[in-house]
């Protein structure tokens, strides 16, 4: 199947976000330099301390605006962990299984509510989520910093009916290390199929990318994974292929509320609870209905 999958693939990639660390030297780096090329994009890769900057430019407005293309109407998730750690059950933990939980009350939850005012051409952003059974790689691992073609590989690999609303998420067994952010969104096609997908480090232990969840409800490296989840897939959800819905300095809905939180817990729709950050909402903004992002901008939602 690998082989066949891959000679399939059209590398057609680009980064367009990221979830970065705080650290100073990390929000030193600028922020576009993570972006790779192709289609169309703008390939803002949003540091903590570095957006606070983008996001108080002087004049205009902060909100964000349609770039014309598409949004998700649904989304199609299929979650994938890549690693030989995944075999080792005290690496895996509660991540596996939290994840699916995560990902199934994300689906039709408030939180997923707070990203539904934005229109695209192929109409509204809406909250529903089918999940499918995750899958495990365990066949290699990655030893350096992937580029968004690596990991699109990997998705062609293990998908085998990549579907246009498709958004696979890849959970990685390799640490952050140097790198200025804990994870990312992109979007490519394989074969003729668009498909929409993410990369995470595996942030066991990692105080750069850590929420800070204390409820004893989740082990830290899943904590880190969810909040950074909640991130990635509220922005390919409005700007899943860079022409969606950013502001001027590049920031997605995630990018604008990172590491920001409006309280300790938020509910989803089966009850599970996580400490994840809210998305910036142009209606709250204007309304005046938001809480303040790290720029003291009050547009950011968690539908708590
Ligand atoms: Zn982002």
């Amino acid at each position: 199947m690998g082989l066949r999958r891959t000679a399939t693939v059209l590398l057609t990639v680009a980064v367009t976000s990221a979830s970065f660390a705080t650290t100073a030297a990390q929000a030193a780096k600028h922020p576009d330099g993570v972006s790779i090329h192709a289609g169309g994009p703008h390939g803002q890769v949003v540091a903590h301390q570095a957006h606070t900057t983008a996001g108080a430019r002087r004049g205009g407005s902060p909100n964000m605006t349609s770039h014309g293309g598409g949004i998700m109407v649904t989304s199609d998730v299929t979650p994938i962990f890549w690693g030989k750690a995944w075999a080792n059950s005290a690496f895996t933990g509660d991540k596996k299984t939290g994840i699916a939980t995560f990902y199934g009350g994300y689906h039709g939850s408030n939180y997923a509510k707070a990203s539904d005012e934005y229109i695209g051409n192929n109409g509204q952003v809406g909250p529903s989520l089918t999940l499918r059974g995750s899958l495990t790689d365990t066949s290699s691992s990655l030893t350096k910093t992937p580029s968004t073609t690596t990991i699109l590989g990997e998705v062609a690999k293990e998908i085998s009916n990549p579907v246009a609303n498709g958004y696979y998420p890849v959970y990685t067994d390799l640490p952050r290390g140097n790198a200025g952010y804990c994870a990312w969104h992109s979007w490519g096609t394989i074969g003729s199929v668009p498909v929409q997908f993410a990369f995470f480090f595996a942030l066991d232990g990692d105080a750069g990318c850590d929420p800070g969840d204390n409820s004893g409800l989740h082990s830290q490296g899943l904590a880190a994974l969810a909040n950074v989840s909640a991130h990635e897939l509220s922005e390919a959800r409005t700007d899943p292929r860079g022409d969606g819905w950013f502001d001027s300095s590049g920031a997605e809905n995630g990018d604008k509320c990172a590491w920001t939180f409006n309280v300790p817990l938020v509910s989803f729709s089966n009850g599970s609870q996580w400490m994840v950050q809210g998305e910036w909402s142009n209606a709250a903004y204007n309304g005046g209905t938001g809480y303040a992002n790290s720029s003291g901008q009050k547009g950011c939602v968690d539908g708590h």
